[in-house]
């Protein structure tokens, strides 16, 4: 049976990989394997890999660069699509980003061409795509400050549509890609103003600065654990909880950073949800507060 699946996925994928730990496809460096593993390095691409999947049941996953997710133990009993498209370009006066691209590569490019409106996502090590579907943000920023226009793929229908700003219906790490998960973006408009390269540069590295101070970036992490909650802090409210340090298995509550959790080395996706329980727990008894996920299940 499972024979005559990755045959058939063969002949439209020749490139599709099996049994492909996702802990090497993640930050965390968590998480078992993908029974079905292919990288999309077009659109083109993608649509085969969508078409394979519904043509042999197979439930399918998009991945970007793995920096907001923790992948379970057991792994993917489906296909996971990594896309790798990433080109990026100025068009007059808009960045155009395919959904692969690494922002780290989107703040380089904007700073290079003395673009502003980027600068805060120096640091944040996602793509495009992942940032737009979580509205990704920092130092008061988000991605939906800067956005134009975003082309998208139904992956119910495989049409092609364009979301403006306002349909993208962006919310505090929430967005309609978020909450519709037939949708999946393949590009997107950002608009920058043009600004002094010095003056750029400087925000970049006061953030850079202000991360390696702050957060515990020697450890493999998936970054904030939880969203803030109205007025507060999530990792100040576990801190408040005295859980700071607490470890299960090999994986910590950053005695850094209260809503980071980090790999100690071959952490595995239980302890994190074990920790990351503890802590809902801990912050619900003490302050009757809800905390909820920011990183993404899989
Ligand atoms: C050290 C560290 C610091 C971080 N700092 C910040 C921060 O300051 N602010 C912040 O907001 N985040 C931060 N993050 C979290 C993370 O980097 C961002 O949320 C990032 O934008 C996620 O992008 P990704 O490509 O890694 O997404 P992934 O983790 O690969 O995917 C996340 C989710 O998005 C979906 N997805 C990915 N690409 C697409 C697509 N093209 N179309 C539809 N769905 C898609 C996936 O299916 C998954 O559900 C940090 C992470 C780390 C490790």
């Amino acid at each position: 049976m499972g024979k005559l699946i990755i045959q058939k996925l063969k002949k439209d994928l020749p490139d599709i990989r099996t049994n492909v730990p996702l802990k090497n496809h993640t930050t965390f460096r968590i998480g078992g394997p993908a029974r079905f593993f292919f990288i999309a390095k077009t659109k083109e691409n993608l649509i085969k890999a969508i078409q394979a999947a519904n043509k042999n049941n197979l439930p399918f996953f998009i991945l970007g660069h793995g920096s907001n997710l923790l992948v379970c133990d057991k792994g993917y009993d489906g296909l996971v699509i990594k896309l790798q498209f990433e080109n990026c370009k100025l068009q007059e006066k808009s960045l155009y980003a395919e959904a692969g691209a690494k922002l780290a590569n989107l703040v380089k490019l904007s700073l290079n061409r003395e673009l502003t409106g980027l600068e805060w996502a120096a640091g944040i090590p996602g793509t495009i795509g992942g940032a737009i579907r979580g509205n990704a943000g920092a130092f008061k920023k988000a991605i939906s400050d800067v956005i134009k226009k975003v082309e998208v793929l139904d992956s119910k229908n495989l049409r092609f549509k364009i979301y403006n700003l306002s349909d993208c219906k962006f919310g505090y790490r929430d967005s309609i890609f978020k909450q519709r998960k037939n949708l999946i973006i393949l590009s997107a408009e950002i608009k920058l103003k043009i600004g002094d390269k010095n003056e750029i540069q400087k925000k970049i590295k006061e953030y850079l600065n202000w991360r390696r101070k702050n957060q515990p970036l020697n450890f493999p992490s998936a970054g904030s654990v939880f969203k803030n909650p109205k007025k507060n802090s999530a990792g100040k409210l576990i801190e408040k909880c005295g859980l700071k340090g607490k470890k299960i298995g090999k994986a910590r509550i950053s005695e850094k950073h209260g809503n980071f959790i980090v790999n100690l080395g071959g952490a595995r996706a239980r302890d994190v949800v074990n920790l990351i329980q503890l802590s809902k727990k801990k912050v619900k008894e003490k302050f009757k507060i809800e905390l909820k996920e920011e990183i993404q299940y899989l």
